[in-house]
């Protein structure tokens, strides 16, 4: 049985948590909460300013456990495909000013009108292997999200831990995988692809619930406890390989936790954090 968690020198929290937060009320709101960690959406941050946000990080002694997101690689045409390299270019530049644990990438799924599901994962390698070399040498780490397979159609057409080991496999250093507990949770293979990642490949690890019923495939997603994933059973595969990064609390919540106020739903974070995970 795992251990309970005793403090919160770990916990991140995922702004999409905070929907109704701007990037400097989130870094002031959790840090004052004794947050130390966020993990910070693209847009928040254009709106915040990159600079800004690098110089309030700081100044309020927080760390980035991610920058979401890269990838949405498969794409119909050649010029499009190169647009979407050139946007995950600027997104490992900002990654690296905010000097993130990792890049998190949804990967996309199926371009336009396709049903060519094997070819969209091999413009999700080609799209890996062409940015890779950027990364590398900005000291990013590329994490590949494995998504349920409800998305696999409009969102990642990687949906298995194991898919994202293969590719991790393939393109080598520098590309691991961001675990997510929603995502999942329900795969039989979970703990020995956990376990084939190891420390070196995980490079995060989200949590949050599955609810059920699920109301929206986007944005019903449940605070940990009130689903059916066992979530410290699975920290505690994900500590067995010696990971030792944050525990991200990622929830997109629109008829539920979005509509309370942040605050709130920070010390509820806590709170289940302490119970729960
Ligand atoms: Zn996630």
């Amino acid at each position: 049985m795992t251990a309970a968690l005793t403090d919160f020198a770990r916990l991140s929290i995922n702004d999409a948590t905070t929907q109704n937060w701007t990037l400097a009320e989130e870094i002031v709101g959790y840090a004052a909460r004794g947050i130390r960690s966020i993990s910070i959406w693209r847009d928040k941050l254009a709106a915040c300013g990159r600079d800004r946000a690098v110089a309030m990080i700081a100044d309020h002694g927080m760390r980035v456990s991610g920058l979401c997101r890269g990838g949405m690689f498969p794409r119909e045409t050649a010029a499009e495909r190169r647009a979407a390299i050139d946007d995950n270019l600027r997104a490992i530049d900002d990654a690296a000013a905010l000097k993130a644990a990792c890049l998190v990438l949804v990967v996309g799924g199926l371009p336009g009108s396709s049903k060519d599901i094997a070819g969209a994962r091999a413009m999700v390698h080609d799209g890996l292997a062409a940015v890779l070399d950027h990364a590398r040498k900005a000291n990013v780490k590329l994490a590949i999200e494995p998504l349920h397979p409800m998305y696999a159609a409009d969102r990642a057409c990687v949906n298995t831990m194991r898919q994202a080991n293969d590719l991790c496999d393939a393109l080598g250093a520098g590309v691991g995988i961001a675990c997510d507990v929603y995502h999942v949770w329900w795969d039989p293979e979970l703990e020995s692809e956990i376990h084939r990642a190891g420390r070196d490949r995980l490079f995060a690890f989200h949590i949050c619930d599955w609810l059920v019923p699920t109301q929206h495939l986007l944005l019903d997603r449940g605070m940990m406890g009130d689903g059916v994933v066992d979530i410290r059973k699975i920290r505690g595969w994900v500590e067995a390989t010696g990971y030792a990064g944050d525990y991200e609390v990622e929830i997109f919540s629109a008829e539920n936790w979005w509509r309370r106020l942040p605050g709130e739903v920070i010390e509820v974070c806590k709170e289940r954090y302490l119970s729960i995970v």
